[in-house]
């Protein structure tokens, strides 16, 4: 969850957090701190929940709304 791709050459370099744009920590590379890191992680999965959710939620079944069982007629499918 936590692994990105990163950039092995931007990391080893002075490399600096992409939240802030402060120099990074080696402890919470490629951030300056947790607090930074938090905030990405969260921003990035927001991101990612609004794609997975971006399905229209379709459980009904398609050909007409109404409630099962409810049917004036039962011949007609
Ligand atoms: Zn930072």
């Amino acid at each position: 969850m936590t692994d990105r791709p990163i950039p092995l050459r931007a990391v080893r370099t002075a490399a600096k957090c992409p939240t802030c744009g402060k120099e990074v920590v080696a402890e919470y590379r490629p951030f300056c701190s947790k607090r930074c890191a938090d905030i990405d992680l969260g921003r990035w999965l927001k991101e990612g929940y609004r794609i997975e959710t971006d399905e229209a939620p379709t459980d009904e079944e398609p050909g007409g709304p109404g409630p099962p069982g409810n049917r004036p007629t039962g011949q007609e499918r």
